[in-house]
């Protein structure tokens, strides 16, 4: 199936660049740097090089198969285009990335665009902070020290 998937993008379906796409897909994390990637890759088996990876990831990349983010200075991470456009909430303590879709925020931002005549290229936006629970892991402790209470456990 991603075979035909390569072909489509003109990409020769080899045996890594399928590896890839299947590390991808049969990640719970939608976001994977090149490390996670090749860590994926090598447990299921197969002996491919992180240079490797590197150089497949960038051919995806090209051909519109993936999409590239910098969420750290220094760190990219990868993610299969599904063709949708997305934004990015992204903890900066235990590094989990959740994407989120708003039209109204997308139509806002084209239209601040329009007004300066921009031509945007689609970056898409970065929150930066602390998920849910890494927020409830800081407020704990204060929280206990105060004798109040810590606040009730949500399920992810
Ligand atoms: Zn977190
Ligand atoms: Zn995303």
């Amino acid at each position: 199936m991603h075979g035909r998937r390569l072909n489509e993008l003109g990409l020769k379906a080899t045996r890594p660049r399928l590896r890839v796409l299947e590390a991808l897909l049969s990640s719970r994390k939608r976001h994977l740097s090149a490390e996670d990637i090749h860590r994926r890759v090598v447990d299921a088996g197969s002996r491919v090089g992180l240079a490797s990876i590197y150089r497949i990831l960038a051919q995806l990349e090209a051909a519109g198969a993936l999409r590239k983010h910098v969420f750290e200075a220094g760190v990219s991470v990868f993610e299969l285009d599904g063709g949708d456009c997305h934004d990015h909430l992204v903890c900066v303590s235990c590094g989990r990335v959740d994407d989120f879709q708003d039209r109204a925020i997308r139509l806002r931002r084209q239209k601040i665009a329009d007004e300066h005549g921009f031509d945007v290229s689609d970056e898409p936006l970065m929150l930066r902070g602390l998920c849910a629970g890494c927020a409830r892991k800081r407020r704990t402790p204060a929280a206990q020290r105060a004798g109040t209470p810590a606040a009730p456990r949500r399920s992810a």
